[in-house]
């Protein structure tokens, strides 16, 4: 019955290979677009990351330009011409390639430079910091690493897909979302049947942007003699007085076992980096299969080395991101859509049901908003929603333009909360 599936039911089907599979999920992808219920078709965009993007999609083939709220190009790095000019410098000058994994030869003098910036930009020594080829690598990977059958991955429920994947090899708990109580039923409980103990949750949580309650599950782990490891891989560069994340708001940059990061969203870029004890990063350098096997940073990485100056040296494009943030917040609130309890850039206006979701979705793209729809199992079956992204470089008309369409759309849907 493909009118009640999702993508998770073609995981696995018993009685079918892969291949097998694939065709069933092929058929399933067609009735659902033949239906007009979903689109399994990218939309393109042919300008790259901005706050308006040139988009074709099944529903406008010809391009389409549009307020774009999809991008974690938070800072509209990307863009940046000194970001830029430094990428291409660093690629004239070492090449396009790493040209090896790091053990065997593809480690430069950028990689180094790299790892020893990240670690002073959380004023830790400079042996502290680890790059991966990707944030889901640097989370998977560590944890792989780290965590084996004797040990316990205690999530909160909602961090991301990365870090379930990095759970394979240990053993998996998990605790309602911020919910301490429930963290601490099972730290209580873990205490004497595991020899680590890793509460690992998110600084920004990327679908519904709240924050982790830093601060008291750092003490109750600390209480039950755990480690605390957090991916803030959307707060980091954006939020915090200096941008150094949800962890700096907390005022707890001393005291995460592991922070992880991504270098794709507020830098503008690809790439993921641990922040740990020398011995960790040791450990993970030569124990982390992804690390050994793998190259990481191509040279278009000496863009990254200006990105992190460009934190500290123009502090400007935190400020319109904040700003942005509020103005805009303020503006989905006075319409009566529900946006959660969002304190990033990351804005979701909750709608519940999936249909309708979808609905708004189609109905903003045609008004010239590109915002993602995103329905189980991106979250639970009744907490569809659109997701908006804000980046620094919007402006107040963009932003009008998608508070009009999104009063348009409530109109139309009736997508409220009252
Ligand atoms: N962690 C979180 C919370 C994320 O949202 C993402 C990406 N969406 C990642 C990690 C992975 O980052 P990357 O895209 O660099 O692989």
């Amino acid at each position: 019955n493909f009118q009640k599936a999702s993508f998770k039911d073609f995981e696995n089907i018993p009685d079918l290979n892969a291949f097998q599979r694939a065709e069933v999920f092929q058929e399933f992808t067609n009735y659902m677009e033949e239906n007009g219920q979903m689109n399994f078709r990218f939309m393109t965009s042919k300008n790259g990351c901005g706050p308006e993007m040139w988009v074709t999609s099944p529903f406008n083939k010809t391009p389409k330009k549009c307020v774009s709220l999809v991008s974690n190009d938070y800072l509209n790095f990307t863009q940046h011409p000194a970001v830029k000019l430094a990428a291409i410098q660093g690629i004239e000058k070492y090449g396009t390639g790493a040209g090896a994994s790091p053990l065997i030869g593809g480690h430069h003098d950028y990689h180094e430079m790299l790892q020893t910036k990240i670690a002073s930009f959380f004023g830790r020594s400079p042996d502290s910091a680890l790059v991966f080829t990707t944030g889901y690598t640097s989370n998977s990977a560590t944890l792989l690493a780290l965590l084996k059958k004797e040990d316990v991955a205690i999530l909160d429920m909602s961090v991301h897909a990365s870090v379930y994947e990095g759970c394979k090899e240990t053993n998996l708990k998990m605790f309602l979302h911020n919910d301490l109580e429930s963290l601490e039923r099972i730290l209580r409980e873990a205490h004497e049947k595991f020899r680590t103990r890793l509460v690992v949750i998110d600084g920004v949580y990327s679908q519904d942007g709240d924050l982790a309650k830093m601060e008291d599950i750092l003490n109750l782990t600390k209480r039950y003699g755990g480690f605390l490891m957090v991916d803030d891989a959307h707060g980091i560069g954006v939020i915090g007085k200096n941008g150094r994340g949800a962890i700096e708001i907390f005022n707890l940059l001393d005291k995460i076992d592991i922070i992880s990061g991504t270098l794709s969203k507020a830098f503008g870029h690809i790439g993921g980096f641990v922040v740990s004890s020398p011995e960790i990063i040791n450990f993970l350098k030569f124990q982390s299969r992804q690390q050994v096997f793998s190259s990481t940073s191509t040279p278009a990485a000496a863009g990254l080395l200006k990105a992190l100056d460009l934190i500290d040296e123009e502090p400007k494009w935190r400020t319109m991101l904040a700003d942005n943030i509020e103005y805009f917040k303020k503006g989905l609130t006075d319409l009566g859509l529900n946006v959660g309890n969002t304190e990033s850039a990351i804005i979701p206006v909750k709608i519940g049901d999936a249909h309708k979701t979808g609905d708004a979705g189609r109905l903003l793209l045609e008004a010239g908003i590109y915002a993602n729809t995103i329905v189980y199992p991106g979250v639970a079956r009744k907490n569809a929603r659109i997701r908006t992204s804000l980046m620094a470089t919007h402006n107040r008309e963009h932003l009008d333009k998608a508070l009009n369409a999104f009063e348009y759309v409530n109109q139309k849907l009736h997508i409220s909360s009252n």
